[in-house]
């Protein structure tokens, strides 16, 4: 019953437009970067937001709008797509090697994506995810990984 309703809530908010700058400014820097951007629940059951590197495609559950965090699943997602374009694309996935400290915060986060990715690549998508700047700071490693 519960997954009905979840999956009832996230049809009718993919109806709605996406009104919110950030989430659109984002979107588009990552169609810009070759990066396909679905507002649909991903592939992974209990994952609000999914990058596949083959297709580069990103996938970012409506539902992450209704809970007000499309912006970090989506800075999160982008942090996998400059490590895809670090990977040089073929489905190869590298890490960004961020000195960045993750915040003790974001480990409830972390664990939860953590049996999807390998370790180091969610440790700087969380860490990138949590900061203040975060859209700058996704926005320069997009810039400076998937520009060519
Ligand atoms: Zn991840």
């Amino acid at each position: 019953m519960k997954f009905v309703l979840i999956l009832s809530s996230s049809w009718l908010l993919a109806q709605a437009p996406v009104a919110d700058p950030q989430f659109q400014a984002l979107k588009h820097q990552l169609e810009q970067s070759q990066f396909k951007v679905l507002l649909a629940p991903p592939p992974q059951r209990g994952a609000y937001g999914a990058l596949n590197p083959q297709t580069r495609t990103i996938w970012i559950d409506p539902l992450s709008f209704d809970l007000g965090i499309a912006v970090p699943v989506l800075v999160h997602e982008a942090v996998h797509a400059a490590q895809t374009c670090k990977g040089k694309g073929k489905g190869n996935i590298a890490p960004l090697g961020l000195t960045l400290e993750p915040l003790v915060y974001a480990q409830p986060f972390w664990l939860r994506y953590g049996d999807i990715h390998r370790k180091d690549l969610e440790r700087e998508a969380f860490t990138v995810q949590t900061q203040e700047n975060r859209l700058d700071l996704v926005s320069g490693l997009l810039r400076q990984y998937c520009t060519k």
